[in-house]
């Protein structure tokens, strides 16, 4: 289906109907399609397929009824108009990035990346004469003054990890459209619930699916989202002959999560916000930063770019290493580990686990400190995890 005939239902409906592909057999789920590929009733139909003439799959390299239906359910819940489903999140970003550019380019990105984003861009594309310089993403001069002639993307996520700074990308996509570069966000953190970064001015959004979108820690997967001109001109080719492809068995599993996104993550960043109210203001907690609440940093830019707050919490326990790792120990509900978006609500200590690659440095100029934890809330009740995260406090 081409963008422009999508009917004009609301966000929930499409999340439970829009893509879906039936089968002869009229099944009310999705299908899975586990095929590597497809046979034709003729040389000439198979021809007229391999040359675009003729509409249909080819190879599962390429396209595959359920990943089509993954894909074009994202694009008509993102209101995007084309989309394409990898393999991982880092497969969505390294080909979103890698497609744009060519020896003698230059990236500019936001310091305040997923580990893995920020590796490709300081140390892989350099790789292949790819130039890339890191700015503070809140800091709009800095986007502007690392503009140089062959500057080609901006790269960004917001509300950042772990720290939930929320970057204005309105205000990014104005400078990168004057500078002739494209912009590329990462909107995982925010969800495609809350946040519409190319309604923003973005070129590009990219997700991890693995996380909100699947939301039940099951199968990896990522995504790639634009207009028709932009995955022709940079994405298209390089996924078809690269091959970082979804399976269609995770495409199936990531459909049926996207039926009860919504419910999730509106349950979710309600949770994370009674867990702020409950923490704010704890003796033993000294920093808490939760979107949506007015004392976050970047409030107003909150308000104007995000429709709801974040299924995050980040907050500094008093007392640095020691009496962190006494806290999560002491949890005893809440577990700890490095994934997000879950069902299950989820711990992480960024200073040794994601950004444990940085130095101290560079963790300091991030403001991840040693006591710094961020909480994913997931789907239990409320009150058994304010018990939980109170309790455990107290072993501080
Ligand atoms: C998890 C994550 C990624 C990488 O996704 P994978 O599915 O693990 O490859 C990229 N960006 C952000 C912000 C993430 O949270």
């Amino acid at each position: 289906m081409s963008a422009s005939d999508r009917p004009p239902y609301h966000p929930e409906t499409r999340l439970v109907h829009a893509g879906t592909l039936r089968s002869p057999f009229g099944e009310t789920s999705e299908s899975l399609f586990l095929t590597q590929g497809f046979v034709y009733d003729s040389a000439e139909e198979c021809e007229r397929r391999f040359a675009s003439a003729a509409p249909g799959f080819l190879y599962s390299r390429f396209s595959n009824p359920t990943v089509a239906m993954f894909e074009e359910r994202m694009a008509a819940f993102e209101g995007a108009q084309a989309a394409r489903a990898t393999a991982t999140g880092m497969a969505a970003v390294t080909a979103a990035l890698q497609g744009q550019v060519r020896a003698g380019d230059h990236i500019v990105a936001a310091k305040a990346l997923f580990g893995a984003c920020r590796w490709v861009v300081e140390d892989f594309l350099p790789r292949f004469g790819v130039a890339s310089t890191l700015v503070n993403g809140l800091d709009l001069d800095a986007w502007q003054q690392a503009v140089r002639p062959n500057t080609k993307v901006f790269f960004l996520e917001s509300p950042t990890n772990p720290t939930l700074d929320v970057i204005d990308i309105a205000a990014v996509a104005k400078i990168a459209r004057a500078a002739d570069a494209r912009l590329v966000v990462d909107n995982v953190f925010a969800t495609p619930l809350w946040q519409s970064p190319l309604a923003l001015g973005a070129d590009c959004v990219v997700y991890s699916a693995t996380k909100h979108i699947d939301g039940q820690g099951r199968c990896l997967g990522g995504i790639i989202l634009a207009s028709e001109a932009f995955i022709a001109e940079h994405i298209h080719i390089l996924l078809r002959q690269t091959g970082p492809s979804m399976s269609p068995f995770n495409a199936w599993v990531l459909l049926k999560g996207l039926e009860s996104l919504h419910l999730r993550v509106r349950r979710q960043t309600e949770t994370a916000a009674i867990i702020a109210e409950a923490l704010a203001g704890h003796p033993k907690i000294v920093r808490l930063i939760y979107p949506g609440r007015s004392d976050h940093p970047q409030a107003a830019i909150v308000a104007k770019q995000m429709r709801g707050g974040s299924t995050l919490v980040a907050f500094e326990v008093a007392g640095g290493k020691t009496a962190t790792f006494r806290f999560l120990d002491a949890l005893r509900l809440v577990r700890i580990t490095n994934n997000l978006g879950d069902a299950k609500s989820l711990v992480t200590h960024p200073a040794t686990t994601t950004h444990q690659r940085l130095t101290a440095e560079q963790r300091a100029e991030l403001g991840i400190t040693d006591g710094l934890v961020r909480f994913s809330a997931g789907l239990e009740h409320p009150d058994d995890l304010v018990n939980d995260l109170l309790t455990a406090l107290k072993a501080v």
